[in-house]
């Protein structure tokens, strides 16, 4: 994994957890309280040294979580000043500052959060710095919110022509069995 290959799984992980926490519906789906089975899915997105996460962290995550869904629903929506500023405060509220660590029987890499936060507020403080990085390059206009009815969720577009309008395989799906049904519906 190159330096740029982390940042990217560390914003996969960003958007899932703003999806998790700020998506009214995902997937035709009402969203679900917070727990720390979706919080668990989220950081597997981004590391395999899996920290033990108990409810002060999901409520932490929780928070952190809508913050980052308001950054980035402004940011598909061109509301690019408001983003930053927002993005500015996640920064400074995790005091997010690159460090450069070593784990026992790992690398030197490098870690976005000062070592005496908390788990979640480490891990925010890195998602927040993916989704600076995202602000400030081309990969911006490669977010999308889904085009799905009744999903919420936002997703980086990964066609290399700009075409996908969907957050997954499965609003895709739902969303050509809707248009069947009307199709057949109609006398
Ligand atoms: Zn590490
Ligand atoms: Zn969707």
């Amino acid at each position: 994994m190159d330096a740029t290959d982390h940042l990217k799984a560390s914003l996969e992980a960003a958007i899932a957890l703003a999806n998790a926490t700020g998506a009214e519906w995902s997937q035709g789906r009402a969203r679900a309280p917070l727990d720390e089975v979706t919080v668990g899915a989220v950081l597997r997105l981004t590391t395999n040294r899996m920290p033990s996460i108990d409810d002060a962290a999901v409520a932490e995550f929780a928070t952190g979580g809508e913050r980052l869904y308001r950054a980035l629903l402004l940011l598909t929506e061109g509301e690019t000043d408001t983003a930053a500023s927002a993005i500015n405060e996640l920064l400074a509220s995790t005091r997010a500052a690159p460090v450069l660590v070593r784990h026992p029987e790992s690398a030197w890499h490098l870690h976005f959060a000062t070592e005496d936060v908390s788990i979640a507020t480490g891990w925010l403080a890195e998602f927040g710095t993916a989704t600076a990085m995202l602000l400030g390059s081309d990969d911006l206009d490669r977010l999308h919110p889904c085009a799905a009815e009744r999903c919420d969720n936002l997703f980086l577009d990964a066609t290399r022509n700009h075409r996908q309008r969907f957050c997954s395989t499965a609003c895709q799906n739902r969303t050509k069995v809707a248009a069947f049904r009307s199709r057949v519906a109609r006398p």
